[in-house]
């Protein structure tokens, strides 16, 4: 048995705004940050869990993970995950707490760090990867880690089980794929933030092709005719027939109507999808875009969004409407992995592929397990996962690919433990002679003119 005991928060901060990484056309210079929840046990374990934010406010998030860890500490480990649907709802019910969300924004940011570090402990205790324990679980386990509250109208429980029955069959197999590193292809933004010349664009896309990778996204939706210069230099990298497959992502800059010009200006670089063309919460305006989208000269284009949807009753609405071509769950932003399982049952349901959301400090540690699960488990089907090769070195078990595909984590946990002495290192605002934001190179940002 063991029992939860306390937890600490930390504020870990990369100065990534100074070499323009993560930019784009909402971003102009982002701080890939981490609000970080570490809980410990009276057992040798302790469970890790982050946030990602981009810098300034990182702190709230952090403050609002102090409110919502004292709800498991002096409780049992087992008993919280004996039944993680109730759990879930008992971490979502603090009624005051609740009052600044319900289950969205800095709120529901933090109890996805709380959920992910009592996965992570979970995991560590029983010697298991994230991914392996849900592969290793029954239908009827799986769906009894989900509050079906306000999703029964597209799926109820009953339907789950069923739905997860059906690719039970080829499940063994599936998990010898994944021990094998063949679950999750990967594919890479590294080369297309906004913020890049267009040398450093065209040296870090033969750089990719020549590293095997067949999915490739570039920002768009600053200027028009910038996009269709920089789009041109990445088809002349990536061909149009070699079965390469060009994304773009405008990061909700446009309007409905706007969206839909600008990327008829595009289409004919063909591609895939457009991500975040709008404000994630306008299910109808996402479902227009994709109608008016379906028929180009050029062939459709499709449409993605996730990263910033709040909560399951989003992409449930989303699905509904048939407003998605790729769903792009973000592994914090809902309140962690068990509505991030909700999710993959919605997408299932609804017979959309997930992509989930990995560009930052973290994240693709955390959405290995989630896409691994999604094949094993859930659809049965391979999908692509975003792989930026920025700041991995920071984790004790950092993410990595190979031969185009994510390298299954196979060590217990969650895989988000960061290392002591990186969290040293970039704690914000830190201590002196330790932090990296109390040297003279931190002053740039700190009493720089802000960029916003
Ligand atoms: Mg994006």
């Amino acid at each position: 048995m063991v029992k939860i005991t306390s937890f600490t928060t930390r504020d870990v901060r990369f100065p990534t705004s100074l070499d323009k990484t993560g930019s784009d056309a909402m971003n102009a210079a982002g701080d890939y940050s981490a609000a970080y929840c570490i809980i410990y046990t009276d057992s040798e374990y302790a469970g890790h869990g982050m946030t990602f934010t981009i810098g300034r406010g990182n702190e709230i998030v952090a403050s609002a993970i102090e409110l919502l860890a004292p709800l498991v500490v002096g409780k049992d480990l087992d008993e919280l995950t004996a039944d993680w649907g109730k759990t879930w709802r008992y971490l979502v019910s603090d009624s005051q707490l609740r009052w600044i969300g319900p289950e969205k924004g800095v709120i529901h940011l933090a109890l996805g760090a709380v959920v992910n570090a009592l996965w992570d402990l979970w995991a560590k205790t029983l010697q298991k990867p994230v991914w392996r324990i849900v592969a290793d679980m029954t239908p009827e386990e799986f769906v009894r880690c989900i509050d079906f509250r306000y999703i029964t109208d597209a799926i109820t429980p009953e339907e789950a089980i069923a739905l997860l029955k059906e690719v039970e069959g080829g499940k063994q197999e599936r998990i010898k794929e994944a021990e094998q590193s063949q679950a999750v292809p990967a594919y890479t933004t590294s080369a297309g933030w906004l913020g890049y010349s267009e040398d450093k664009l065209k040296a870090l896309l033969k750089d990719s092709v020549a590293q095997g990778y067949k999915h490739f996204k570039l920002k768009v939706g600053a200027n028009v005719e910038e996009d269709r210069r920089r789009l041109a230099i990445a088809r002349e990298a990536i061909g149009y027939d070699k079965g390469n497959i060009l994304m773009v992502d405008a990061n909700q800059v446009w309007s409905v109507p706007e969206a839909i010009e600008w990327m008829q200006q595009l289409a004919e670089f063909k591609p895939w999808f457009i991500e975040e063309p709008t404000s994630p919460d306008d299910i109808l305006g996402h479902a227009a875009i994709k109608k008016a989208l379906e028929n180009t000269p050029h062939g459709p284009i499709g449409v993605a969004t996730g990263e910033m949807c709040q909560n399951r009753v989003v992409f449930k609405q989303l699905l509904q409407a048939g407003a998605l071509t790729v769903l792009q769950a973000d592994a914090c932003r809902v309140g962690g992995v068990n509505e991030v399982l909700a999710i993959l049952l919605l997408a299932r349901k609804f017979g959309v592929p997930i992509v989930p959301h990995s560009g930052g400090v973290g994240l693709p540690e955390y959405t290995q397990h989630l896409s691994t699960i999604d094949y094993v488990v859930v659809s049965g089907k391979k999908s692509v996962l975003e792989y930026v090769d920025h700041l991995h070195e920071h984790f004790v078990h950092p993410s990595s690919v190979k031969d185009g595909y994510y390298v299954t984590p196979l060590e217990p946990g969650y895989s988000v433990e960061m290392k002591p002495e990186s969290m040293d290192q970039f704690a914000f605002p830190g201590e002196e002679g330790k932090s990296w934001w109390r040297t003279e190179e931190a002053k740039t940002i700190l009493e720089g003119p802000r960029i916003v």
